[in-house]
């Protein structure tokens, strides 16, 4: 690489601090690509590949995308995964000696990009840092196009900890994750987090990290002598080193520090209900499962906020359900006067309708890449504060009065932009026209001189036009000539001797004058200044703004809180909720409850409502049984998603709701597998069950939907049979458990605390009716042949399974026995109970019991194997 030229020297040497990046290269008026890059970057963009002289034999392959229209294809390339370094000319092409300087400016990366046509309005979009030793985890993560900056840790081993960090994550969802080797070289660990969260992850500073580091990095960020100022994170080394390795990322892509960015809020797991990923899904809290569509989730039905801050907001309280009943009571108080007096809370609404997003402007402004438009817009939406704050504080609501009086009206700033910034600006902020004449002196002057010169031009056209009686004369610009006078070809024997020719066209000649260009100087100085000067003095408005920072932030955490109750309320009120109470004491109780996604999505039928009681003794574990499809599971996702929404301080749908704080929801749920990681469906199924053992506490909820489904029969009720046991036994946590395995009712008698419930359907005929009322006792049928002929399963299929069945329930022989030995299940089998077979078939099952398993080479394994397939054929 000895001969390459000097810009592309320049440009190898910058490439090889960037290697794991696209590198944009500035060369004019394009961002250039060169080699691996430029092959890259042209088969995503769908842009040319060309080539480029670089001194070497073979030319260089090359594409480039204009520089004005860089954002687009940046944040295409983003999505596709790719972090992208742009390499800027930090001088004057026109005045450098030599080769133009050039140097990366940003790098830009999922977790970093800004651009909102990327960004969803209403959802973060968050860079996150790991940092886990055998002693810990530290997670701190930032949304640099809002300024919000969070950090948490917990204690343990790796083990435990890659669960406890997996929920989370699970809950952050940050598009980008920078860890250290302990995480990066976990493949398990990394394997989940890729497939189940899907971010850009990459390992970031490993070695010399130490809690000192760590603080000086935070130190320097902040531009502080010490941590002190961030008191909660003082002494946690996890949380602190995240943070420093989190800002010292910041620093080497963002290649400067900015002032929205200016807190670290430490928070500890333990104020917040545990979800784990699986329940987050399972409750389709955020998406669907099976579409992973928005429509049909959870913050599908509760966000009706009006502002993107309030969405962002309510997403978060959704994530992160409370405990503590005061906090909870707080959200309800306010909750409780919007549905009370609807015109307050439409009226609130209406103020907060024309609220933009001030965090994502305060985020551009930060970041010096604000428009007039950004400004423009947030005058507006402080015009809206005073009004939002008196009408809040004229409640009788304290909570909303004290909202109220903490709203700082910013009336100072709006007087700035109002005084500054013209109605209608452009979107550019380099071609003037943004600032209002009479907000500077200099300005005025120049933009008089701009249009009086304009005047002067329109008056010298017709004085010409009547001193050469060229009716045609017409005075014009270009960028070449300036400005000229036109005269067309049949005019031309008027032409005074002190025009000067400048231009010969096809149709006309041009021309000009001393005169004529004396003025175009004065105009075209004038223009060109007053350009300069707008975009300056735009800076200086932008800078005083920018210098308010905290008190808009400020001011944008009250509107979302606001904005997230609002919307929890004219959910609440269109829907008929009732504020729930809360306890400590452990129990749920329910009265006609509804679950709020299925109530909406039904469209023929009118939802059922059902009732719930658990305690923490007597009734603590429910089995259901029923039919499929009788609506096990959507009641019993009801009375988790009713508990979740009580916790987030929501009204819930039921007609009275008494709620025992929980401290977790876990759930088991269906079936999906894992096979990319080489996990079976039965294999993922004993895997949650495993975590919701470990980790369920008696104040817990359990919703477990089958368990023990994916192996044989026996197996299955064996595993399910025991963990209820243990469970009810040893856990004690609230538990509903949805089976088909009606044997478990038996457990009702034997064991305090669980209690049958079914849901019931009616015969009629052939016919089944759901009436999805749930109601004490067992059942001992589930009617699935009858719910495969409704969903069109072929008749002789049908008829086929019922002759089958009643075979199967005449030769039954059902002798389990289950023996209570703490908490151990056995179970006595024999090949008899597996009653597909009659007693003619006898011999069949003798044959199969003389087998001596141990003494079979394999060969002979496949042969008795197959003569077996080939005689139960016959059967
Ligand atoms: P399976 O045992 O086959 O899994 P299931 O008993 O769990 O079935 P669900 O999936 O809960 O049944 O319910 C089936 C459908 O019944 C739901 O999709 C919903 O449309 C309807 N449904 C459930 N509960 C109610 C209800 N309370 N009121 C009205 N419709 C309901």
């Amino acid at each position: 690489m000895d001969n390459l030229t000097p810009m592309m020297k320049q440009y190898t040497s910058v490439k090889s601090k960037y290697n794991d990046c696209i590198l944009f290269f500035r060369l004019g008026d394009f961002y250039e690509m060169f080699f691996e890059d430029a092959l890259k970057a042209s088969k995503e963009l769908e842009i040319t590949l060309t080539k480029r002289e670089c001194g070497q034999k073979e030319k260089a392959p090359m594409c480039g995308v204009p520089y004005h229209a860089a954002d687009s294809y940046i944040s295409k390339l983003i999505e596709k995964g790719y972090k992208v370094a742009i390499c800027e000319q930090l001088e004057d092409p026109a005045t450098a000696k030599g080769i133009v300087k050039r140097d990366v400016i940003r790098v830009i990366t999922p977790g970093t990009i800004m651009d909102s046509k990327v960004l969803d309005e209403k959802t973060n979009n968050y860079l996150a840092s790991v940092f886990m030793d055998d002693k810990g985890v530290g997670i701190s993560y930032v949304d640099i196009s809002t300024g919000e900056l969070y950090t948490t840790e917990f204690k343990g081993n790796i083990k435990n900890n890659s669960i406890a960090l997996l929920d989370e994550l699970g809950k952050i969802i940050p598009s980008e994750i920078i860890v250290n080797s302990i995480v990066y070289e976990n493949q398990k660990l990394k394997k989940t987090i890729e497939n189940k969260i899907n971010p850009y992850i990459a390992k970031y500073r490993d070695e010399d990290i130490s809690y000192k580091s760590s603080n000086e990095s935070i130190m320097k960020y902040f531009d502080k002598n010490s941590i002190d100022c961030f008191k909660d994170i003082n002494g946690k080394v996890h949380s602190v080193v995240s943070t420093g390795i989190l800002l010292d990322y910041l620093q080497d892509t963002q290649k400067m520090t900015t002032n929205h960015i200016n807190n670290i809020s430490y928070y500890s797991i333990d104020n917040y209900m545990a979800l784990d990923l699986n329940t987050r899904i399972n409750l389709e809290i955020n998406e669907t499962i099976r579409g992973k569509e928005k429509k049909g989730s959870l913050i599908w039905l509760l966000d009706k906020t009006s502002t993107a801050m309030g969405g962002r907001l309510l997403k978060r309280w959704l994530e992160q359900p409370l405990l503590n009943i005061k906090d909870i009571e707080y959200r309800l108080d306010i909750i409780e006067t919007f549905t009370d007096d609807i015109i307050l809370m439409d009226e609130i609404k209406g103020y907060l309708k024309d609220i933009y997003d001030l965090e994502r402007i305060m985020g551009k402004i930060a970041y010096g890449n604000c428009n007039g438009r950004d400004l423009i817009c947030l005058k507006n939406s402080i015009e809206v504060l005073p009004s939002l704050k008196q009408r809040l504080m004229s409640t009788a609501n304290s909570k909303l009065i004290q909202l109220g009086e903490s709203i700082d009206p910013l009336n100072d700033l709006y007087i700035l932009i109002d005084n500054s910034i013209v109605d209608d600006p452009p979107i550019t902020i380099k071609d003037g026209g943004i600032i209002k004449p009479d907000f500077n002196s200099e300005i005025s002057e120049l933009r008089d001189i701009s249009t009086h010169g304009k005047e002067w031009l329109a008056k010298l056209e017709d004085t010409e036009k009547q001193k050469t009686g060229i009716k045609t004369l017409k005075i014009g610009y270009n960028k070449v000539f300036g400005y000229y006078i036109d005269v067309t070809k049949s005019y031309l024997n008027l032409v005074p001797e002190y025009y000067i020719r400048k231009q010969t066209l096809s149709n006309s000649e041009r021309y000009i004058t001393p005169e004529l260009k004396e003025m175009e100087a004065k105009i075209l100085g004038a223009e060109e200044k007053l350009v300069e000067l707008e975009y300056e003095v735009f800076i200086q408005v932008r800078d005083m703004i920018k210098n308010e920072m905290e008190r808009v932030q400020m001011v944008s955490k009250i509107i979302a809180k606001i904005d997230g109750l609002n919307s929890l309320s004219q959910v609440a009120y269109t829907n008929n909720y009732v504020r729930p109470e809360l306890n400590n004491d452990g129990i749920i109780e329910i009265k006609n409850g509804r679950h709020p996604v299925v109530e909406k999505m039904l469209k023929e039928t009118m939802f059922v409502p059902n009732d719930t009681y658990l305690n923490r003794d007597k009734q603590r574990v429910l089995i259901i049984t029923g039919p499929n499809m009788a609506g096990k599971s959507t009641y019993m996702r009801q009375v988790a998603i009713i508990t979740l929404m009580a916790q987030v301080g929501s009204f819930v749908p039921a007609e009275y709701a008494n709620i025992g704080v929980v401290d977790r929801i876990f759930t088991r749920i269906g079936a999906s597998d894992n096979l990319s990681q080489g996990e079976s469906t039965f294999m993922v199924e004993m895997n949650e069950v495993s975590n919701i053992i470990q980790n369920a506490t008696k104040d817990s909820l359990i919703i477990l939907d089958e368990v023990g489904r994916g192996t044989s029969t026996f197996d299955g009720l064996s595993i399910a049979w025991s963990v209820i046991e243990y469970i009810a036994n040893n856990i004690k946590a609230k538990t509903l458990f949805a089976t088909h395995y009606h044997e478990l009712t038996k457990l009702e008698e034997d064991m305090e605390g669980i209690v049958n419930y079914n849901i019931l359907v009616e015969e009629k005929g052939e016919e089944i009716i759901f009436l999805r009322k749930i109601v004490r006792g067992g059942t001992d049928r589930s009617y699935g042949i009858e719910v495969a002929r409704l969903a069109g399963i072929n008749d002789s299929i049908i008829k086929r399974a019922r002759e089958i069945l009643k075979s199967i329930e005449n030769q039954k022989n059902n002798n389990i026995t289950i023996k209570e030995s703490d908490n151990d299940v056995s179970t006595e089998t024999s090949l008899e109970q597996i009653s597909f077979f009659d007693n003619n078939n006898k011999k069949f099952i003798d044959k199969i019991k003389n087998i001596d398993v141990i003494k079979l080479t394999p060969m002979d394994t496949m042969n008795i194997l197959y003569d077996l397939v080939e005689e139960a054929k016959k059967l």
